[in-house]
């Protein structure tokens, strides 16, 4: 890290204690943004680089709500709004266990860059609590939503604050967020949340979009080496929203996709995932990813989390789609011998720092998460736009601007790769990319 900004890495550790995840993200943009420093010294004049990386506002609540037993259960609720220099915080909801401030953090610091990359208004922010949707009834997963948007109401708005989903909030959660803030505030407000169904305001290509993107960068990086996705092994962890999708386009683009996990474990399918199968067993009946091995018959091979993970399977490209750090230095190793050409991040920081860097000096094409996965976001960006104009769009024309987009970050971030010395390094041009538009936006609005 360029020796001007340590006191501000020093700063950040300082105020705030024990959140490591937050620390990782921060540290990974701090890293990429020496050359612009040294060519923009006002920035730091202007202490715009401290001021990024405290939130704007934190708001930590109790959400209350009674489980079908009758016995009242107490979770934490999130909101962090991180910066809304370019627009209306904008970022997901996040319901899983291992919630708490500084996962937040992290992922809402991701989101200021992400965002800014997209070329949309939006700004940073990020939410969501430790609830545990997993073996809960849609009738508990329901009453959990409406305390926890009992409290969220009144901090968020179209024109403030926008959440979506992330991991464990998919529609069926925004489906009851929406109509308790409805209920609430007496107000049809369709842009307050985004992710919506399709008949009450939500997007065509939504759903698909993060892990279409993530996909779509693959194909604009490989097509940097005049190269492409057909014929090519992919593996994917992950077996959500973003997980799915990528595989499916990933598949529509002539790419052979043979891996799939969630918490239990991971399979591979030598002979490539049977997409609808995939999708009746986790997205329709939620259950276990070892139930696809069992449909699928002898092929397929189930192996137990502990057992391994899916980057010991020989694959060209990697897309890590579960979860932060699930990449880790020996798995670099062992994808790199098996020759991997190009790793894409469709979940939020899946790979480690070490892995990263692994990847790097190895010359393998690595597309941070801040822009692989932007695709999601940019499309709730579009639901956005639809919604102010009463408007929606057909499948196809999403597509092609969701594909635009994609095409616009793959291609800023290769250029001020180029311009700040760092030519092929994705990750320096994505963070560099994001930091200057929201910098040069703070330093116009004042302090
Ligand atoms: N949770 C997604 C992300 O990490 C999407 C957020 C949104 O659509 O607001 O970018």
């Amino acid at each position: 890290m360029d020796e001007k900004l340590q006191p501000v890495r020093d700063a950040v550790v300082m105020r705030n204690p024990g959140e490591k995840e937050f620390i990782q993200a921060v540290d990974e943009v701090l890293e990429s943004l020496g050359p612009v420093i040294a060519r923009r010294p006002e920035l730091l004049e202007a202490s715009v680089i401290e001021r990024i990386c405290e939130p704007e506002r934190q708001i930590i609540f109790r959400v209350p709500w009674v489980d079908d037993q009758g016995k009242v259960q107490i979770n934490r609720g999130f909101r962090v709004e991180f910066n809304s220099a370019l627009g209306p915080y904008k970022g997901g909801l996040r319901f899983h266990p291992s919630v708490y401030l500084g996962i937040i953090k992290f992922l809402g610091f991701e989101q200021i860059f992400k965002n800014s990359l997209t070329g949309m208004p939006i700004g940073g922010g990020k939410g969501g609590s430790d609830f545990n949707p997993a073996g809960r009834s849609d009738e508990e997963v329901m009453r959990f939503c409406q305390s926890f948007m009992t409290e969220l109401y009144r901090h968020i708005g179209e024109y403030t604050d926008v959440p979506a989903g992330d991991i464990g909030v998919g529609g069926r959660e925004i489906g009851f967020l929406f109509g308790q803030y409805k209920r609430i505030t007496n107000r049809y407000e369709s842009g307050v949340l985004t992710g919506k169904g399709l008949s009450w305001g939500g997007s065509l290509v939504r759903t698909e979009a993060t892990g279409y993107g993530a996909v779509m960068f693959v194909q604009d990086m490989l097509a940097s080496r005049n190269d492409d996705l057909d014929g090519k092994t992919v593996s994917v962890s992950g077996s959500g929203n973003v997980a799915i999708y990528a595989t499916e386009l990933a598949q529509r683009f002539g790419a052979k996709v043979v891996t799939a996990s969630d918490s239990s474990g991971y399979i591979h399918d030598p002979n490539g995932i049977d997409l609808d199968l995939l999708k009746q067993v986790k997205d329709v009946e939620r259950a276990r990813i070892s139930e696809y091995a069992q449909r699928r018959g002898d092929s397929v091979k189930f192996i137990p989390v502990g057992k391994g993970s899916v980057w010991d399977i020989k694959a060209d490209v990697a897309l890590p789609c579960a979860t932060q750090n699930e990449l880790h230095g020996k798995d670099a190793k062992a994808l790199l011998s098996n020759g991997v050409v190009a790793v894409a991040e469709g979940a939020n920081m899946p790979t480690t720092a070490e892995a990263t860097r692994l990847f790097q000096s190895a010359d393998v094409l690595f597309a941070p998460g801040k822009a692989a996965n932007a695709g999601g976001v940019a499309t709730s960006a579009l639901e956005m736009q639809q919604n102010a104009s009463r408007d929606s769009w057909s499948f196809d024309y999403t597509y092609d601007r969701l594909r635009e987009i994609m095409r616009g970050i793959h291609d800023t971030c290769a250029e001020n790769a180029e311009e700040y010395g760092l030519p092929g390094n994705y990750v320096a041009g994505a963070n560099i990319s994001g930091f200057i538009k929201v910098a040069d936006a703070m330093l116009a609005q004042g302090v």
